[in-house]
């Protein structure tokens, strides 16, 4: 791992592939203030000035390294957060349409998503994503009970999440709604019944995040000193089981551990992502997955707001994935997703079939019903996708003994 590279190095490293799609992620780094249980990066209270000095950096950086991939399509765009419509609306107007501009010039993309928090969402912002050519909105619902939020720190309530529903409903794109499961004890929400209010919305794709307790937040802090109580295993795992089988019954498949759609309305940028498709994160903190001289290559760039604008292209972790460490990564992220890892692609990219390299351990998850395994690859079952974690964890030791060729990738 080299730290702070700069463009010309990245070049180095990139340049002379090219001709392949490449999936663009923009983060917005900020927030109006930091939420209780978040550990992303995002920076609270920044001012116009800064945000407007993000803005130009941002798109300039975007044009910069689209130049240098030259990629064959963009069939997705995510603008993610932090909380993109957090920015006034003159800079939200300048980011979504540069971002058209600039991706456009490759094509124009399948599926364009933004992440909206909805006490930033109103009419004019709404209005612009249609012209930004925006596809998509993912919306940071997290709960809907008052008591729950307000402990979380969120900044909307009940009320600012029923305007940004009604705002969103005259837009006309897709909508996605973002809930948090596994809440402290004693909240009076449940997600089960909030899930009823939110299928009334017409969302068809709804992501459920497990809240996690991360070092170095409150919620952390509040936890280790006992003024709020997480639930336990048994707990969650009931919790659980009765968020899939709502969705189960209402036709939307868990195509992912923790996502639900009904059929077509697949966050297609995230399956690409889960697929281990190249693509390129821009603004401050973003990885990219991106193919290198050497093989597949992450980078990140710098984690600094100040820095990021006052230098660009600025890239805080290069890293060469080795053909175990990404071969690893394949199933791992594979795996996550009901499509599972399909045969023919692993073939193609790593030259053996997938039963080759799972072998014995396959063979285990599928006694168990955990799993099918075969010529088209692997894919979890429900009860496989419940207990992947602990499926996953023969992976790193079976993957590292074996002779592994430089993948063909992408
Ligand atoms: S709005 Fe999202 S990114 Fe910002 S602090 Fe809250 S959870 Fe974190």
């Amino acid at each position: 791992m080299k730290p702070f590279l700069d463009m010309e190095a990245v070049r180095a490293i990139l340049e002379g592939r090219g001709g392949y799609p490449v999936s663009v992620y923009v983060h917005v780094p900020f927030c109006a203030r930091r939420c209780r249980y978040c550990d992303f990066f995002s920076v609270a209270g920044a001012g116009v000035r800064v945000m407007e000095g993000y803005v130009e950096r941002v798109l300039e950086v975007l044009e910069q390294m689209l130049a240098l991939l030259r990629p064959s399509e963009i069939p997705t765009v995510y603008v993610g957060g932090g909380t993109p419509n957090v920015l006034p609306l003159r800079l939200w107007e300048r980011l979504l349409k540069g971002i058209r501009e600039r991706v456009e010039v490759w094509g124009r993309p399948v599926e364009w998503t933004v992440e909206v928090n909805p006490e930033w969402v109103d009419e004019e912002k709404v209005e612009v994503l249609g012209e930004g050519g925006v596809t998509r909105v993912s919306l940071g619902v997290q709960g809907l009970d008052e008591g729950f939020l307000r402990l979380m720190g969120r900044g909307a309530g009940r009320r600012e999440v029923e305007r940004a529903v009604e705002v969103l409903a005259g837009w006309g794109g897709r909508v996605s709604v973002d809930l948090l499961a596994g809440r402290p004890r004693g909240m009076s929400g449940d997600v089960v019944r909030e899930l009823e209010e939110v299928s009334g919305w017409g969302a068809g794709h709804v992501s459920v995040y497990g809240l996690t307790v991360e070092e170095g937040t409150v919620l952390g802090a509040m936890v280790r000193r006992g003024e709020v109580v997480m639930p336990d295993e048994e707990e969650l795992a009931g919790e659980w089981e009765a968020i899939c089988r709502w969705f189960g019954e209402r036709g939307f498949v868990r195509y992912e551990v923790s996502n639900f759609a009904l059929p077509g309305e697949e966050c297609l940028h995230n399956l690409r992502y889960w697929r281990l498709e190249p693509y390129l994160g821009v603004g401050p903190s973003a990885v990219s997955t991106l193919p290198g001289k050497e093989g597949p290559v992450r980078v990140r760039q710098v984690r600094d707001v100040g820095r990021f604008v006052a230098e660009g292209g600025v890239w805080e972790e290069v890293e060469v994935i080795g053909p175990q460490a990404f071969l690893l990564e394949w199933f791992m992220m594979g795996l996550r997703t009901r499509e599972g890892v399909e045969g023919e692609r692993f073939r193609r990219v790593w030259g053996v079939g997938v039963e080759e390299v799972l072998g014995e351990v396959g063979r285990r998850w599928c006694g168990w019903g955990a799993a099918e395994m075969g010529e088209s690859g692997i894919r979890l079952s429900e009860h496989g996708l419940d207990i992947l974690d602990s499926l996953l964890k023969a992976l790193p030791i079976l993957i590292w003994e074996k002779q592994i060729g430089k993948p063909l990738w992408p």
